[in-house]
């Protein structure tokens, strides 16, 4: 158990060295992690070079070779194992987020909860990745459909979720066959470490796993462009801000390998005049100043009807108020500091930015809580004349728009009135205003729930969005179909030779119909 009251760097480095990762590689390293709890420095971590990292690409191109043939349910087993660590060092890896990220400590065993669900959702998947018969129309033939391992799987992550991610599409590739490179955020090499370290515990338990199934690759943005330039990558899952999505994109593109992207959001509620009031209120609350707004599918946007805008806009502001903001190792305050100066200086701006159009702004001050180096606010609620200015732009930090329609269909061409499209909710108990909303007609999001929030999906759906969001699903339902390449197989287990479509091309001028 980690000892809470030694100061952060300490703590940090104790689960490092506890999981056996050598101590030169987070002490003199050229990265700085920094954790936003208190802003103290908790390692300087060793990043690769391009050589290295290239090198480290072909390993597990040559790891992917031999996985490939490997089968599934046994590959299945590896996940399985690699479930079973993230359980016995929950707490530990559960604590190193919540040092480097600032998550509270429940957010922070809960990140790694939702880790241990999808390795239990991909050890059964491992005994599907099913394919399909297909009736031909030429007899004696068969036409069949069948999944292949794909190849090495890139993987860019964002900070927020710095592990998380990481696992949803590696535990995945790992059944489907593939073999994974991560290359972390910059801003959480160290529990990417922890992550890799508990890779190689299940590794080696499972005994015979080729060298380089699961590569690193700590460094910045060049490492991450070196990845999504290699020929020997096939698939790159890339999680990150839409800025990043559309230069890497435009890049795989460029060499047409397949893209899966998760990028940003600017998720909207609809709070219809059937809405119950009491539930809408501690929805709003978790979704738009939860992990103090920096969640993809966090809250950013209240579109509420004029009839309930006074109820509801009062009582929020109230809450807003008095929510308790603090150091969320050593307090119960349910918000938590930004991940750094550049997330306050952004939300500043977009601030001034509201208040430039018009837009009463409620809260949005900086909080002292541990000093000059970490950087904490008061989440900010603010009343927006119309969808202007910083509404259309996801800022990432809590800062809740609020605007009001007269007709559902007003509310939803303001929901889906943005560049982004990742999720959205309606608080209604009309059964005719539900439906609307999720018809074809309705939220035009990847993501859309009811009389909830948009955020905290579970992992047995897919999870993506549409639109600036980038379009990628992954986690549950059939997300694993990106991890894989699809064959069609056409057999032919009769004597005669005929063609689809009834084309003719008799070679021997006789009956034969080819
Ligand atoms: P970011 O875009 O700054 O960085 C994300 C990752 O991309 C980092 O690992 C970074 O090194 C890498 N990167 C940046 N530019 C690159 C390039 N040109 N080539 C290759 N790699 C590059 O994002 P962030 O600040 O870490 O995270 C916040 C953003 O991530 C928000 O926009 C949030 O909405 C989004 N996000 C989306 C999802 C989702 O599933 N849709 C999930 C989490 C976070």
């Amino acid at each position: 158990m980690t000892d809470t009251t030694r100061p952060l760097a300490a703590q940090a480095r104790d689960i490092l060295l506890s999981l056996g990762i050598a101590a030169d590689r987070i002490a003199g390293g050229p990265l700085r992690v920094v954790s936003p709890v208190d802003g103290s420095l908790l390692a300087e971590a060793a990043t690769v070079s391009a050589g290295e990292a290239r090198e480290r690409i072909g390993r597990a191109h040559d790891a992917f070779l031999e996985w490939r043939s490997i089968p599934a349910p046994r590959r299945g087993e590896l996940v399985r194992l690699l479930g079973e660590e993230l359980r016995r060092h929950k707490d530990a890896l559960g604590r190193l987020v919540s040092l480097e990220v600032g998550k509270s400590p429940s957010e922070g065993l809960g990140e790694v909860q939702e880790m241990i669900d999808i390795c239990d959702f991909a050890v059964g998947l491992s005994r599907q990745l099913y394919g399909l018969v297909i009736q031909s129309e030429r007899a004696e033939h068969k036409l069949t459909e069948q999944w292949h391992p794909v190849g090495v799987v890139g993987v860019i992550s964002a900070f927020n979720f710095p592990v998380a991610v990481w696992c949803w599409n590696a535990a995945l590739a790992f059944v489907c066959g593939d073999a994974v490179v991560w290359k972390p955020s910059e801003k959480t090499p160290l529990t990417a470490l922890a992550v890799q370290a508990l890779f190689e515990r299940a590794a080696s338990t499972f005994g015979g796993v080729p060298a380089g199934l699961s590569t690193l690759l700590v460094g910045g943005r060049d490492v991450g462009e070196i990845l999504v330039d290699d020929p020997r990558v096939p698939v790159v899952s890339a999680t990150g801000s839409t800025r990043m999505g559309r230069e890497v994109g435009e890049r795989l593109a460029r060499r047409f390998a397949r893209p899966i992207l998760e990028l940003g959001g600017n998720n909207a509620s609809i709070v219809t005049p059937s809405a119950d009031l009491d539930l809408t209120l501690r929805a709003v609350a978790f979704g738009a100043m939860g992990t103090a707004g920096q969640r993809c599918t966090t809250l950013r946007r209240l579109i509420v009807h004029e009839s309930v805008r006074g109820a509801l806009v009062s009582r929020l502001i109230g809450v807003y108020e008095t929510i308790s903001v603090g150091d969320p190792l050593t307090s119960d305050a349910l918000v938590g500091p930004l991940i750094d100066e550049a997330a306050f200086t952004g939300m500043a701006r977009a601030l001034d930015a509201a208040r430039a159009v018009g837009g009463k702004v409620h809260g949005g001050e900086r909080v002292n809580v541990n000093g000059p180096g970490s950087f904490y606010v008061r989440p900010a609620l603010v009343e927006m004349p119309g969808q202007v200015g910083p509404v259309i732009e996801e800022t990432f930090a809590p800062i809740l728009y609020v605007l009001t329609y007269r007709t559902l269909d007003e509310a939803i061409a303001l929901q889906n009135g943005v560049p982004q499209g990742l999720s959205s909710s309606i608080f209604a108990t009309d059964i005719r205003e539900i439906e609307r909303f999720l018809s074809a007609r309705g939220s035009d999001c990847g993501i859309a729930n009811v009389n909830m929030g948009p955020s905290g999906a579970e992992i047995g759906g897919a999870f993506g969005g549409e639109k600036e969001t980038g379009g990628g699903r992954e986690s549950g339902s059939d997300a694993w179909k990106a991890y894989m390449r699809r064959q069609t197989n056409a057999i032919n287990y009769g004597r005669t030779l005929p063609l689809a479509q009834g084309v003719k091309f008799n070679v021997d001028g006789g009956s034969a119909q080819a």
